[in-house]
């Protein structure tokens, strides 16, 4: 605790294709939101075909040049935020641009958490009017390492490779936002072996996705 967020050098998406070719493993890039790298199409052409792309997006920007530039097959995963009073016209639009070129699927969802409750349902019922059906989830911040008053020691593990904006590998998206026991950085090298194991006093600052991702945590 205590460390200010961390400051990120940006790596050209040529570099980043290349990284993600040597290690010939699917990825998934998430945020924040990916949409924010200008060089996210370059990026994605850049990958070899054999290996999956999933994007997870809120879709709010206005996508539809960066969707246009994108040539090959990819996995979105569209979160709606009402709670950041999103443009609903702008969200669908770059839904229904989404939707109309055949290299592209996705999973459409939205939160159902407390501070959104009041909106949510106007919000859906007007996506449903124009023929696009979102499904609620739950709100993932009920996980009890997430926001807690009190940290406790934890075993940590994770099985997948949690990489940040610079390239540089942490355990999870907590130690990530703060900087804290970074890794390896994919961008200098090869990456190591794929489990990340750690013994960590802060069960309970941990982010609320980090019960995701193949991550199991044990408390002492
Ligand atoms: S216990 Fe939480 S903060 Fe600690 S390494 Fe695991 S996910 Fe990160």
């Amino acid at each position: 605790m205590g460390q200010r967020p961390h400051v990120y050098r940006t790596a050209p998406p040529e570099m980043w294709s290349k990284a993600i070719n040597r290690e010939h493993r699917h990825i998934v890039l998430t945020g924040g939101e990916p949409f924010l790298y200008k060089g996210l199409p370059d990026l994605v052409n850049g990958v070899t075909a054999e290996l999956k792309i999933r994007i997870y997006s809120n879709f709010c920007l206005d996508l539809q040049d960066a969707l246009s530039a994108i040539k090959r097959p990819v996995h979105f995963y569209i979160s709606w935020h009402p709670q950041k009073r999103a443009d609903r016209k702008r969200f669908l639009a770059n839904v229904q641009k989404m939707y109309a070129n055949p290299l592209f699927t996705a999973d459409i969802h939205a939160i159902d958490a407390e501070e959104t409750r009041a909106t949510l349902d106007d919000d859906l019922a007007f996506f449903s009017s124009q023929g696009l059906h979102l499904d609620k989830d739950a709100d993932q911040r009920t996980f009890d390492g997430s926001c807690q008053p009190a940290l406790h020691t934890a075993v940590c593990a994770k099985t997948i490779y949690l990489i940040g904006p610079d390239g540089t590998r942490y355990q999870c998206v907590s130690r990530m936002m703060r900087n804290d026991h970074p890794l390896e950085n994919m961008l200098e090298g090869p990456l190591k072996t794929p489990e990340a194991v750690s013994v960590c006093p802060d069960f309970g600052n941990c982010a609320p996705c980090d019960i995701l991702g193949e991550t199991q945590m044990a408390i002492f």
